[in-house]
């Protein structure tokens, strides 16, 4: 018998104030899998990954995640079910120490677990890890963007949203970061990827869907021989 998926969102509608942004949004995401999210600037990828970890209000539509219904969760609510997002863009406490920015992350669990998952966060990043008692304002800039996405994995995600991971990172700490998403699905976490960098994307991803306008403009498995065609298709807007 099929299990249902991890995720799945039907007939998703948000936006900003009277704004609409999003048009009936049908998506799944399976244990496991990784699925990029494609499309053009403006798209509302980003506006989607907010709605389904409960950043932004749906207008309609719903959210079950692992069978509970968290269309109108908080993002601490469905950090706690399992569905974690990290952001593009968050900022470290520079003056707090790598270790102090992973206990805050982790404020949900008892102390004790929270050491563990700090340990295990840091088995995916030996660059942060060395310097674990510096101030995270000592970091780089890349090594702050991954402090973020150990922040994410402290949490012990399910299923993890990366919304643009490469953004500001030097192409070797993008295969750094795509590496530790990689690792993790050997894990049996999902990923939703929302990222600019196509190709990475798709060398990462098991299915694919592109977002045009606010609608879902096509879905794929990440290997079809037809894919490149039709993401131009979605991309320039002839359906
Ligand atoms: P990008 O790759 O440029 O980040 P995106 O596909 O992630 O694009 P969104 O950031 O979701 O797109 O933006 C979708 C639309 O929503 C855009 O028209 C944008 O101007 C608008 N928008 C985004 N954030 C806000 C906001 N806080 N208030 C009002 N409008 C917003």
């Amino acid at each position: 018998t099929r299990r249902d998926p991890l995720l799945t969102v039907r007939g998703l509608d948000a936006g900003y104030g009277k704004i609409g942004i999003l048009h009936g949004i049908d998506l799944e995401v399976g244990a496991g899998e990784v699925v990029a999210i494609l499309g053009p600037n403006g798209a509302g990828k980003s506006t989607l990954m907010r709605a389904i970890s409960g950043l932004l209000p749906l207008t309609a539509g719903s959210v079950t995640f692992d069978g509970a219904d968290l269309s109108r969760t908080t993002p601490r609510a469905a950090a706690r079910a399992g569905l974690v997002h990290v952001i593009e863009g968050h900022r470290v406490f520079t003056q707090q120490s790598v270790i102090d920015n992973l206990m805050l992350a982790g404020y949900d669990a008892p102390r004790a677990e929270r050491r563990a998952r700090i340990e295990e966060a840091l088995t995916f990043f030996p660059e942060i890890a060395a310097k674990r008692h510096e101030r995270a304002g000592a970091l780089s800039g890349g090594q702050q963007q991954m402090l973020v996405v150990a922040q994410g994995l402290v949490k012990r995600p399910r299923l993890l949203i990366l919304d643009e991971p490469s953004a500001g990172l030097s192409p070797v700490l993008v295969d750094r970061v795509l590496a530790v998403a990689g690792q993790l699905r050997a894990r049996g976490t999902a990923i939703v990827l929302v990222e600019q960098l196509v190709e990475k994307a798709l060398a990462l991803a098991d299915r694919v869907y592109a977002l045009a306008q606010g609608r879902i403009a096509m879905q794929a498995g990440a290997r079809e021989a037809d894919l490149p065609a039709r993401l131009e298709r979605a991309y320039f807007g002839e359906h």
